[in-house]
């Protein structure tokens, strides 16, 4: 049976940014935008807000053909885990929930092990995980940026047995906020390569349905180039998604490039 082609999809990851009244206004921006779009039909629009903005975020965009996820969350349903957010928690609030994120994993301590707990938790309570990998600018010049990969890809999703909804997220460390986005030649050989091989080691056939987004640095000026590689499927971005007009545009480009392929 022939595989399905993967979704595009613009992820918007606001990390630690926008109060309560900013996120409903960021969001009600690019609802509208996206409404004037015509839906960016082909292009799924996810928002990731705060926890904290999560519902008000969710009943900005209800109705709409926008898609909300949660930047993070334990993989326990409850519990003694002071100042954690678990998935029974978000469920009901958001679609996606991203996961294994550079800073989770580089700011907070979060192992592999952890990041595929929280993975089979996200698929348990059936949210859709943004699971990401990148190697670092240092595991890069030693020439293992595809073993990186590989390695965070197999132990991350180890035991996932029902892909459907999975999303993955390349990332490479050293692109995330500095403004060198990765070529998108660097981004195709990863994605296109390890990533994927990774991926149909564990899923097999299957795997050739998963969306794979490119992350680090990405912005109007450059998505382009991004999208329109076969291998590259989205984009998940950061700084650019904290105003509506950029990332609606990057959202636009994203589609008129798919389109255009
Ligand atoms: C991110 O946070 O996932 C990201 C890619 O950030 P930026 O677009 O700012 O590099």
């Amino acid at each position: 049976m022939p595989t399905a082609m993967p979704r595009s999809m613009v992820a918007g990851n606001w990390k630690m940014n926008t109060t309560l009244a900013e996120a409903v206004q960021l969001a009600a921006g690019v609802r509208d935008g996206v409404a004037a779009l015509n839906g960016l039909a082909g292009v799924d629009v996810v928002l990731c807000p705060p926890h904290i903005s999560l519902q008000a975020v969710a009943e900005a965009v209800k109705g709409s053909a926008v898609k909300v996820g949660a930047q993070n969350m334990h993989y326990e349903a409850s519990g003694a885990f002071t100042g954690e957010v678990s998935p029974a928690m978000v469920q009901g609030m958001c679609d996606y929930v991203i996961l294994g994120h550079s800073e989770r994993r580089q700011l907070f301590g979060e192992t592999d092990d952890l990041v595929n707990r929280k993975v089979k938790a996200a698929f348990e309570y059936g949210i859709k995980p943004i699971f990401c990998v990148g190697e670092t600018l240092e595991q890069r010049e030693s020439g293992r940026a595809s073993e990186i990969i590989g390695g965070q890809v197999r132990a991350g999703l180890d035991g996932v047995g029902d892909i459907s909804g999975l999303v993955v997220a390349y990332e490479p460390v050293w692109a995330i906020g500095t403004g060198q986005a990765a070529t998108p030649e660097v981004a195709a050989e990863i994605m296109g390569g390890a990533l994927r091989d990774a991926l149909g080691s564990l899923f097999g056939p299957a795997a050739a349905a998963i969306p794979l987004l490119y992350g680090g640095s990405v912005n109007a000026g450059n998505v382009e180039s991004f999208a329109a590689q076969d291998s590259i499927h989205g984009s998940l971005v950061g700084g650019a998604s904290l105003q509506a007009e950029p990332f609606l545009e990057i959202a636009r480009l994203t589609a008129q490039a798919k389109a255009s392929l």
